[in-house]
């Protein structure tokens, strides 16, 4: 997707903080981190949001949540406790529409609103 900045970012035409990749995801620092530890994970490919995920993104889904894991325990977060969200269009509070997931910690963090 041309104007994606996702997309870009996926390509390397716009510099990202990148903490993981391999063929399928990329994680890198939130922009505007509103934690100690903000990373988003999102798939290579473009899908905007998690409404337009279908069942054969089940396993890339999947991978999407472990490779957070995994990152949160790299982090020394894990044990602590952590969030992973997608924001999901409007109500959901979706910016960026390409999906991503925010991995959250490092602090406390408040109950959901
Ligand atoms: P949302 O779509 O509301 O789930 O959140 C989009 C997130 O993307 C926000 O937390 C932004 O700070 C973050 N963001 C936007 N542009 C960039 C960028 N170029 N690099 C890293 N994070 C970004
Ligand atoms: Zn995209």
């Amino acid at each position: 997707m041309p104007d994606c900045i996702f997309c870009k970012i996926a390509a390397g035409e716009i510099p990202a903080s990148v903490v993981y990749e391999d063929d399928e995801i990329l994680a890198f620092e939130d922009i505007h981190p509103v934690a100690p530890v903000h990373i988003l994970l999102i798939p290579r490919r473009h899908l905007p949001s998690l409404d337009e995920a279908g069942e054969d993104s089940g396993p890339l889904l999947g991978r999407v949540l472990l490779a957070a894991a995994r990152i949160a325990r790299e982090k020394g977060i894990a044990s602590r406790g952590y969030r992973v969200l997608t924001n999901c269009n409007a109500d959901g509070g979706q910016e960026v529409f390409h999906l991503h997931f925010h991995l959250l910690g490092g602090r406390r963090l408040r109950a959901l609103g």
